[in-house]
């Protein structure tokens, strides 16, 4: 039932909007309870005063014993609610107000009994003044006592009050309550109910979207409502994830395309070859060791795409595990070059080589070797005439290794591609086999690549009429290796 955002959101918002509502109401009804109280008590003082005061001049104006002016205004005051006894000395009851007194007490007797009027009456004659709730009936009596001298006589005035008003006023006050907080806790949830389905209701829109988005429509794209609020931020990194999603789809389709394309000549031509060596019953074994070697040549061009491929394939997964060693840069790239030195030679091409210093390394040296043979190859297989320059350098935390070619340069359009998957400028000469075998315009991508999983860079760095240079960088190991 609370799995859903919405309801938790209500819940939660219902939960807080109560404890606010509880302790508010709390806070109200004590202040409430207490301000009721207090006024009571004021006014209780205050006709006690009065009482006092009027009790005084009836003593001197009328000239009777303070008894009989007490008698007298007690008759005079009579108030709804507020009812008077006036005690003499030793808690003799002098007079008290005669209609009232039965309802709240069964006799006069009792009036001066009661326990909590006897406290009250011994704190009036030792502080002056004193207050007290007496039980009677449901909700109590006020009284305040105060002690007043008339003539000789020492008094104690008592003025009471039922509390049953003002009980009455707070118990209305606490019903209140009872009905408007729950009232509001069910109007609020409801509201807030309302108010995040509709604040979600793009979430919803932008979840059903999404799952309407696959393969084939990753052109698609999210609403974006409002692109400054969180919701619109969502949408738009969800519309980004989408567009590397479908750069990278396409990049994957064209890969495929591309591979299957590639495959696709030397595939026929192994066909076609064994095709013509059969048709005829009779050949003879010459013509059968040409075709046999026209298909051996092709199968091994089919390995190397495939073997290029798989690279690629593990390369883009992350899943190349480096076979990590030391060993000298400057050594590898010795061997490399004296791997070529032959092809070089018969294609009439001078190689230029000038071993440098030691040049100790860590990486994966079959990558980096194939890496550097690439390079070589492609300048010896795209140099007509002229030479072939291999040179090392080493830089405060890097090693260079250029290698420069005095070919016909790489057509500017052409040089910001050649790095990409089966890209090939020269489409003719790069079938043409090598000592690291036929171009299958992969090289320069995978070539790459082990320059960077090394942590380095492989870039043209220049290519014109008079040749191509180039660089491969690999940072130096950090620690004496
Ligand atoms: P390929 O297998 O075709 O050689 P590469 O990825 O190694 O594939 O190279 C991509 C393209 O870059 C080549 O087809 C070629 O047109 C161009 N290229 C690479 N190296 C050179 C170079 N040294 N001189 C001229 N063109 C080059």
């Amino acid at each position: 039932m609370f799995s859903s955002v919405r309801a938790r959101l209500t819940l939660w918002y219902t939960a807080v909007l109560a404890l606010v509502l509880v302790t508010f109401g709390f806070a109200t009804y004590t202040f409430l309870a207490r301000m009721i109280r207090q006024r009571m008590d004021d006014s209780l003082a205050e006709a006690a005063n009065a009482f006092a005061t009027v009790f005084t001049a009836e003593h001197q104006e009328e000239e009777q014993s303070s008894d009989e002016a007490a008698i007298e205004v007690i008759r005079q005051f009579r108030f709804r609610d507020h009812h008077f006894i006036v005690y003499g000395d030793g808690r003799r009851l002098v007079a008290a107000a005669p209609a009232i007194a039965p309802d709240l007490f069964a006799s006069d007797e009792s009036l001066s009994l009661l326990p909590p009027m006897a406290i009250l009456l011994e704190t009036a004659v030792h502080s002056g003044r004193a207050y007290a709730t007496l039980r009677q009936g449901d909700a109590g009596v006020r009284a305040f006592a105060l002690a007043t001298h008339v003539g000789a006589q020492s008094y104690i005035v008592v003025v009471m009050r039922s509390r049953h008003d003002q009980e009455e006023a707070l118990e209305q006050v606490r019903h209140g309550f009872y009905v408007a907080v729950p009232l509001a806790l069910l109007l609020a949830s409801l509201g807030g109910y309302l108010l995040a389905r509709k604040n979600l209701a793009p979430i919803v829109a932008m979840s059903d979207q999404a799952a309407r988005i696959g393969a084939e429509n990753l052109h698609e794209r999210l609403t974006v409502a409002n692109e400054h609020d969180e919701l619109g931020h969502l949408a738009a990194v969800f519309n980004n994830l989408l567009t590397r999603l479908n750069r990278s789809f396409e990049q994957q389709r064209r890969f495929t395309a591309d591979a299957s394309h590639e495959l696709r000549t030397p595939v026929a031509i192994v066909r076609g070859e064994a095709e013509v060596a059969l048709s005829r019953k009779q050949r003879s074994s010459e013509d059968y060791r040409e075709s046999l070697a026209i298909i051996l040549d092709e199968g091994q061009r089919l390995t190397r795409i495939v073997e290029d491929l798989f690279t690629l394939v593990r390369a883009d997964a992350g899943q190349h595990v480096l076979a990590l060693s030391d060993f000298y840069l400057n050594e590898l790239v010795g061997n490399c070059v004296h791997a070529v030195r032959n092809l070089a030679t018969t294609q009439g091409l001078n190689l230029f080589y000038e071993p440098p210093a030691e040049m100790m390394y860590r990486g994966d040296e079959e990558l980096i070797r194939r890496m550097i043979m690439n390079l070589l190859d492609n300048a010896i297989k795209y140099t007509a005439a002229g030479g072939v320059f291999v040179l090392c350098e080493q830089h405060e935390a890097e090693y260079q290794i250029a290698v420069a070619d005095t070919g016909p340069g790489i057509p500017a359009d052409a040089q910001a591609h050649i790095f990409e998957r089966f890209y090939r400028a020269d489409k003719v000469r790069s079938r043409a086999e090598t000592s690291y075998g036929g171009g299958t315009g992969l090289g320069l991508s995978i070539a790459r690549w082990i320059a960077e999983v090394h942590g380095g860079r492989l870039e043209l760095d220049r290519s014109d009429a008079t040749g191509s240079v180039f660089i491969a960088s690999l940072p130096k190991p950090t620690e004496p290796a």
